[in-house]
């Protein structure tokens, strides 16, 4: 088998994977850096598909501790608030250095300061953009910065399993998709960054290279996964009708930020029997309420609700959502002057893999960073806050990884044993007898939509845990036809296939145990949140190939639910 040695590895080029590169060499330019990318660099992941923007505490009337505030409320009061605040506290110096050091434009008020806009569930407009296509200006600027340095690049390669050496990591098997032939990469560090992506729902937005892929790999390395319930529905995916991948992209939440209504199929404006703050209301609340209206018999022509902007003029619509609107138009719909039709999509998983704010796993030389992670959203992620984590953690990862990484000594000696078993896992099947992989993908989208999605009940997640059982073994048994390795698709559908039911259960493990509502997580047989004072997160591993599930204590390191703001303010200061 071919080895590549490095002194560090990056799987995922997402705003991750791409500030953990620049940042490790930055901190040690001698280190040798490689990132490992299913796609191409620059062109895949979901960092590219930021519409909304960037959350950060810029203005004088704004503050860190506000923000904390809010993203601690909007997750439920789950969130590991020391993560929570280095994200708040880290994301005014990361967002100077993507304009300062990195070169990104964001858009600017007439007086020169940087504009921010509204985005729903924050008590403050610190949403800083790039119209509605934000994320192809930090992406672009940040591959421009990687494609200069000397950094290896290996593209087009997906990382199969995490290798051990005895209780450490030694390295990653990789499968490099252009050749079919396997590649380990052995590395003193290595960043897991490949960005969750809740693919496995019948209606979903993130970008089709992400299966879940490294959360499967720390689940099958024993690591623990933290509120892995905690899937966030985007309340407004297009609904461009069947058998189109246009179907549960995103209409960005500025949408109803600045004034957007929601209409059901009888024309009602729905969202103030629901909420106060109206299509304003939190991501959870906007999806609950779209879904309560299409069961009671109000959906829209195809099964949704409605978008209006056009109070609002279709010039400045078009001005303001140039993206949007042409997306739509694409569509056949015309966003600015009339309605489109949508439904809530799987968006983003707020929960992941254990991490600590230097980044560093349970597993010695694993590091985490980006939507791989849990703890720093708690239930919930406030819109904004995604891009800010992936980048702030990135570049944390990327600068702890470069000053603890020494080239002296031998690297881990990968454990031979743990090396066949990844190798057999992702090999065996080619040759095998192929088994209709469309019809079982179709049947996981199904389950996880009806059983796990946004309204859950013991009873449902009882009947989806047997499903996903069956499915997992009808994958186990499937073959892939084997007339060549090389870019095979149907080989690469089975490895994403295997990788989301395995996290589908965890995610219906971890739902099952948890009875109460949170923030993304509603249980409509315990539709009450319990006692904020005595939270508790999920955790799960893998046992036997089980999911088990425990539950921990939050620690309320800064905050305490049931303070007032200025008190809460007062004991953030004091640290
Ligand atoms: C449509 C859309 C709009 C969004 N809008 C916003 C917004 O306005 N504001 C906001 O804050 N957040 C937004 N988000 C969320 C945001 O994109 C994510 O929070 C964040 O960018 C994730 O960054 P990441 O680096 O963790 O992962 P990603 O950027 O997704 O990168 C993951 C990388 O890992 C690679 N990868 C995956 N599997 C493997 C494997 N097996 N081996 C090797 N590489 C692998 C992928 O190819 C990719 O390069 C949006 C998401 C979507 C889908």
């Amino acid at each position: 088998m071919q080895t590549l040695a490095t002194d560090i590895l990056i799987l995922g080029a997402g705003g991750a994977g791409l500030f953990a590169a620049l940042h490790a060499k930055k901190a040690n330019p001698e280190l040798d850096v490689t990132i490992a990318v299913k796609g191409l660099l620059g062109k895949c992941g979901c960092t590219r598909m930021v519409q909304g923007g960037y959350n950060v505490a810029l203005s004088p009337e704004d503050s860190v501790e506000r923000h904390f505030m809010d993203t601690i409320e909007g997750g439920g009061w789950l969130n590991d608030q020391e993560l929570a605040w280095l994200l708040v506290e880290t994301a005014p110096k990361r967002i100077r250095e993507l304009e300062t050091e990195l070169g990104c434009f964001f858009d600017r008020n007439p007086d020169g300061t940087v504009h921010q806009k509204a985005f729903a569930g924050q008590t403050f407009d610190r949403t800083v953009h790039k119209g509605d296509l934000t994320g192809i200006e930090i992406i672009n600027r940040l591959a421009e910065q990687v494609w200069r340095r000397d950094v290896r690049r290996i593209e087009d390669h997906r990382a199969l399993d995490l290798i051990f050496s005895a209780d450490e990591l030694a390295g990653v098997l990789m499968l490099d998709m252009r050749s079919g032939e396997p590649l380990l990469v052995r590395a003193r560090a290595t960043l897991l960054a490949t960005g969750g992506g809740p693919t496995m729902y019948r209606y979903h937005t993130p970008s089709g290279d992400k299966s879940c892929d490294g959360l499967a790999m720390a689940l099958r390395a024993g690591l623990p996964l933290r509120d892995i319930e905690m899937v966030q529905f985007h309340p407004t995916g297009l609904l461009a009708g069947e058998g189109t991948r246009m179907t549960g992209t995103v209409l960005e939440e500025g949408l109803r930020g600045s004034g957007g209504y929601l209409t059901d199929g009888q024309g009602k404006r729905f969202m103030f029997d629901y909420d106060a703050r109206g299509e304003r209301a939190t991501r959870d609340i906007v999806s609950r309420s779209i879904m309560d209206r299409i069961r009671k018999g109000y959906a829209s022509a195809h099964g949704g609700v409605y978008i209006e902007m056009g109070h609002l003029g279709p010039e400045r619509v078009r001005r303001e959502f140039k993206g949007m609107v042409e997306r739509c138009a694409d569509c056949g719909f015309d966003l600015a002057a009339s309605r489109v039709e949508v439904i809530p999509t799987a968006h983003y998983m707020m929960g992941g893999v254990v991490f600590s704010p230097d980044c560093a796993t349970p597993l010695p030389r694993l590091y985490a960073a980006g939507e791989d992670t849990g703890g720093v959203h708690g239930a919930n992620r406030l819109g904004g806050n995604g891009v800010a984590n992936s980048t702030v953690f990135g570049g944390i990862a990327g600068d702890v990884m470069g000053a603890r990484t020494m080239r002296a000594g031998a690297l881990p000696e990968p454990d031979k044993r743990a090396m066949e078993a990844a190798f057999e896992r992702a090999f065996t099947p080619l040759g095998r007898k192929p088994g209709n992989l469309p019809e079982m993908r179709e049947r996981l989208y199904r389950i996880m939509w009806d059983d796990v999605g946004i309204l859950r009940t013991a009873e449902s997640l009882t009947r989806a845990k047997a499903a996903l059982d069956a499915l997992a073994h009808e994958i186990a048994d499937c073959g892939v036809a084997a007339d060549s390795r090389r870019y095979n698709l149907t080989w690469m559908d089975r490895l994403n296939l295997e990788n989301l039911t395995l996290v589908s259960r965890a995610i219906c493990a971890a739902a099952d145990f948890r009875r109460d509502s949170r923030g993304a997580h509603f249980r409509e047989d315990y539709p009450q949140t319990s006692d904020l004072g005595t939270s508790c997160y999920t955790e799960v591993r893998l046992a036997e190939d089980q999911p088990v599930v425990a539950s921990r204590a939050v620690t309320f390191s800064r905050v305490r639910p049931g303070k007032s703001l200025l008190q809460q303010e007062a004991a953030i200061a004091a640290g």
